[in-house]
């Protein structure tokens, strides 16, 4: 029912095999052009979450930081080309197989854009709680709602330095809370990612200063339950990307 994301990546035509990781040839001219990449519009006014997030800190971390990893992304697609065709979840599953010279730079990058493209899309909303079989699915893998919540809190309270925490579903169909550094996603190691917190300072910095835990809490008032949700069943269905 559930594929195996770990053995789909390895067994599927890799990209490094089909050239995608070949380098292009340098033009003369320096390329100035924007994309292939771009930064999608934020789904809702910059002051939707303003129970959690400030608009500024809204404006500045989609306008600017994830912006940042957009510029990356584009600044490696020049140099190879065949990223630009390649599934961000495909590139992030087979990180090992990309050349020494870009593998560092994909994976902040390519991570930092996965997250933060999954971060906008799950807020926007009133809190409350899932219901349906997402709801079933917390109540059988995480304890219950309240446990959910309680868990996620406290392990995005131990991430050091900057990272996220996230519910994953594993390859086997669960939920799990991890945690990972710096822009790492959870694809990497073959799990999707049905929800997740930013913990870097500029996610919460402006309004919370060092009160992490006062920013994980309020979090939870924005989330977008029906995303979610619509995120679980394309996790079950193999069709979730990032
Ligand atoms: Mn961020």
């Amino acid at each position: 029912m559930y594929p195996n994301l770990a053995r789909r990546g390895f067994l599927a035509a890799g990209f490094a095999a089909a050239g995608v990781f070949a380098a292009a040839r340098r033009p003369v001219l320096a390329q100035t052009a924007a994309g292939p990449f771009t930064l999608a519009p934020l789904p809702y006014a910059t002051n939707a979450n303003e129970a959690a997030i400030d608009a500024m800190t809204m404006e500045i971390h989609h306008g600017r930081h994830h912006a940042a990893f957009i510029a990356n992304l584009n600044n490696i697609a020049r140099d190879y080309p065949a990223l630009a065709s390649t599934p961000i979840d495909d590139v992030l599953m087979r990180l090992s197989q990309a050349p020494d010279a870009i593998r560092t730079a994909l994976r902040n990058s390519a991570g930092g854009h996965a997250n933060h493209a999954m971060f906008w899309e799950i807020m926007g909303g009133q809190g409350g709680e899932p219901g349906g079989e997402l709801k079933a699915a917390i109540d059988r893998d995480l304890g219950g709602f309240a446990k959910m919540q309680t868990d996620f809190n406290a392990a995005g309270m131990r991430v050091f330095g900057s990272g996220w925490v996230f519910v994953v579903v594993t390859p086997a169909g669960g939920l799990s809370i991890v945690v990972r550094p710096n822009q790492d996603n959870p694809l990497m190691d073959g799990q999707r990612v049905l929800m997740g917190n930013d913990v870097w300072e500029h996610a919460y910095y402006l309004r919370y200063q060092n009160r992490r835990a006062e920013y994980l809490t309020n979090w939870w008032k924005v989330l977008n339950w029906e995303k979610i949700a619509a995120r679980y069943e394309a996790a079950r269905n193999g069709t979730l990307r990032i």
